[in-house]
């Protein structure tokens, strides 16, 4: 069965009936896939699974602390065949890259996920469209499994929730969120040392990149909206990598008064990625949709074709036209 709401007992009898698992986290890969699917390979492997890490991008450097995370190889290296294909974190089968070949090569598949707009592509799904973060479904899925939690699960754990929740900012953030906290803590989570890493530091081409993101910020609607671009050329500069632009957009959407942030990157093939981000209670994952895109209310996305300046002007109409009143608030 499957429907809007987690679905842990369906994923459990579908992973208590596999012996190799593959897990996947989606492209431009964040803390909560990361997190989910590293959470995942440890409580499996204490199951006794044969369990293999799969993503279709490179993993951030910021993420290299988490146990397990050398495991993570790109589909193309499978040979499979895996009893079982698992998304975590995934809002469409868009957002699985190359993992998409897996899925064919899999006697069954599953996933468990966070985004209301997920269209639930997979055999079972288990989806949350409520929860702050994905890591908080994997957690319950553990515990449905009867894994045990450690130290390494709740590093895992953590990450994802922390990063997903804005470091616990976002009014997406319950009471169960602190609950869950409690429970890592209690297992040893080494929480301000993971909060620097996480929160605190940036790398240098990050600061850099911050400073082009900031150069290129242009207000709109009488400030309502924030719109940032990053070329090619900028992350050269910078000697950044596109993972380094991570959470720039949200140094738009830090100005008092306004509600939209965009930001816009150049991927280097072709394509621009953007990050969309709103105050609540402003919405933008209907914006996102609108292009092909989504994700959550206040933090979506989607990638364009065309040139940097005429893939943002689209983004930017979509948003004046909600703004107007085409769409809802
Ligand atoms: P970010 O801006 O950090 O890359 O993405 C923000 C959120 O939007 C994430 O939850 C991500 O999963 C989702 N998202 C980003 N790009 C896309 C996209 O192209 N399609 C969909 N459906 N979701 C996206
Ligand atoms: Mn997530």
């Amino acid at each position: 069965m499957s429907g809007m709401t987690g679905n842990p007992e369906a994923i459990g009898e579908a992973i208590r009936n596999a012996r190799t698992i593959a897990v996947c986290s989606h492209i431009n890969p964040d803390g909560d896939t990361v997190g989910s699917a590293t959470a995942m390979r440890l409580g499996l492997e204490s199951l006794g699974k044969e369990v293999y890490l799969f993503c279709d991008d490179k993993i951030p450097d910021q993420l290299s602390f988490l146990p397990g995370v050398e495991h993570f190889r790109r589909p193309q290296e499978s040979d499979g065949p895996f009893d079982l294909v698992l998304a975590v974190d995934i809002s469409d089968k868009a957002r699985m890259g190359a993992c998409e070949l897996l899925i064919s090569r899999s006697a069954h598949t599953a996933q468990i996920d966070h985004h209301p707009t997920n269209p639930m592509y997979m055999e079972t799904n288990s989806i949350d469209g409520k929860a702050p973060a994905n890591c908080l479904l994997i957690r319950e899925q553990l515990r449905e499994l009867g894994v045990a939690m450690t130290r390494e699960i709740a590093i895992c754990l953590y990450t994802g929730i922390s990063t997903d929740t804005g470091n616990f900012a976002f009014s997406s953030t319950n009471a169960e969120t602190f609950e869950v906290m409690a429970e890592l803590m209690r297992h040893g989570l080494p929480l301000s040392n993971l909060n620097r890493i996480l929160f605190r530091e940036r790398s240098r081409p990050q600061v850099l990149l911050m400073g082009k993101a900031i150069d290129s910020l242009m207000y709109y609607c009488d400030g309502i909206i924030a719109v940032m671009k990053l070329t090619e050329q900028d992350f050269k500069d910078c000697g950044a990598l596109s993972e380094h632009a991570d959470t720039l957009v949200n140094v738009g959407l830090e100005t008092i008064g306004t509600k939209m942030a965009i930001l816009g990157r150049e991927t280097g093939d072709g394509m621009i990625k953007f990050s969309l981000r709103a105050k609540h209670p402003t919405c933008i994952s209907d914006v996102a949709q609108s292009l092909g895109g989504g994700g959550h209310p206040q933090a979506s996305g989607v990638t364009l074709a065309g040139t940097l300046d005429e893939a943002t002007e689209r983004v930017l109409e979509a948003m004046i036209k909600k703004l107007n009143g085409n769409g809802k608030q």
